[in-house]
């Protein structure tokens, strides 16, 4: 397993977080439709399908994808996740592009600086049953691993599982902010949406670098 990647060959990293959207489109409308008003699948489908136009016709690596990216979300989706998504992901691309290798403190620097944008602009913590209940466990859980030696593909691997569970953690929880807080105590028993697709696009992440990394 290597232990970084060229940012140029990182394109398809971001190829197949859309892929994933496009994807899951339906099921993350299904989950905003129980506590919210059904539009999230819809929403980062159209961003992200707009996005695959864009690097069909400039192609780049992991950075300039992610900056593609972040530009239609911010500057197309509607919704509380435009701008949030849209921060999120140009804040990891201004991380990234610097750097002609991505290893596993580029990366972690990518990912606190993405989190550190959603939680500013977005002023959700925690708990509140949002994408930072999958966010903020994922960096934790990468952080940790970084920092006990393991190497940058097991990183990735933790990245993922604490998004999944925090995802999970989602389900039991009285949103507290967003649409879904109009609900109050009816919103315990259902996933969050925002929770949902960041565990999907984080997944999405962390199997196509892993892919990248035992290449060759
Ligand atoms: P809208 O709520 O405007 O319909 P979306 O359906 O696209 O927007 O997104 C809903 C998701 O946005 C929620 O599931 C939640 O995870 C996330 N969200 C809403 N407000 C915030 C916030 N202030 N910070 C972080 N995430 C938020
Ligand atoms: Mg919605």
């Amino acid at each position: 397993m290597k232990k970084s990647f060229p940012d140029r060959d990182g394109q398809g990293i971001v190829l197949e977080m859309i892929k994933t959207i496009q994807e899951n489109f339906g099921l993350l409308s299904e989950i905003d439709g129980a506590i919210g008003d059904g539009d999230h699948g819809v929403n980062m489908n159209k961003g992200f399908t707009i996005c695959k136009q864009k690097l069909e016709s400039e192609p780049g690596g992991f950075a300039k994808g992610l900056q593609a990216l972040g530009r239609v979300l911010l500057a197309e989706i509607g919704g509380a996740m435009g701008p949030l998504y849209g921060s999120f992901f140009l804040d990891m691309s201004r991380s990234a592009r610097d750097h002609e290798e991505i290893d596993i403190e580029v990366f972690q620097q990518m990912l606190e600086r993405g989190t550190s944008s959603v939680s500013s602009l977005g002023n959700a913590k925690v708990g509140d049953k949002t994408m930072m209940d999958a966010l903020v466990p994922a960096l934790e859980a990468y952080k940790t691993a970084a920092a006990s030696g393991n190497d940058f593909a097991h990183a990735l691997a933790e990245m993922a599982a604490g998004a999944e569970k925090g995802r999970e953690s989602t389900r039991n929880l009285v949103a507290k902010i967003g649409r879904a807080s109009r609900l109050g105590e009816r919103s315990i028993g259902k996933l969050d949406a925002g929770a949902t697709s960041c565990a999907l696009l984080l997944g999405a992440i962390a199997r196509s670098i892993t892919s990248l990394l035992s290449e060759g």
